[in-house]
């Protein structure tokens, strides 16, 4: 975390973490890694957003309810911008975020090794609800793109799985 942030930037900060993720609403945008910057100058706000993956129909959304947050702040100033590149990975979710998708019952993303093989199987992934290892991939689509449909052998119960990426 950057150290340098102004007491401005401090609570914009504070204030776009209690803006949830339209998909998951346990997550704030900041904990799901989407706000990569907020710039106050003294006259303009300038905030730096990355999508979670392209073509996310939820993206428009984050915009707008930032820009509703920071107007009711009476930000009037203010210039979003999305960046691109470095491409959003699910390894910007906090742990945080992770313990709480694990809450809500969706299991978090299980890290991939550096150089991890396409051809490979992928880990296992534990049942969010029992923690067994030994589950089964029901589906590559859930709800969502980026997510997918997984069964517990243990509890035999169905849930998702956010995908690694
Ligand atoms: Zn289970």
């Amino acid at each position: 975390m950057d150290t340098s942030r102004s007491a401005v930037e401090e609570l914009i900060w504070e204030r776009i973490a209690l803006i949830p993720d339209p998909e998951i609403p346990v997550i704030s945008i900041v904990e799901l890694g989407v706000v990569r910057d907020v710039q106050w100058d003294g006259k303009k706000l300038k905030i730096t957003i990355t999508p979670t993956y392209t073509g996310c129909p939820a993206m428009h959304l984050f915009v707008a309810e930032i820009k509703a947050a920071m107007h009711e702040q009476g930000f009037d100033n203010l210039e979003i911008s999305t960046v691109y590149a470095p491409a959003w990975t699910t390894d910007w979710l906090t742990p945080e975020a992770k313990e709480k998708l694990r809450q809500y019952g969706i299991a978090p993303p299980v890290m991939c090794s550096e150089d991890s093989d396409p051809f490979e199987m992928p880990p296992p992934v534990p049942c969010p609800r029992c923690g067994a290892e030994t589950t089964t991939l029901v589906s590559q689509f859930g709800a969502t793109a980026c997510k997918s449909l997984y069964s517990c052998n243990v509890c035999k119960e169905p849930f998702e799985y956010f995908k690694h990426f």
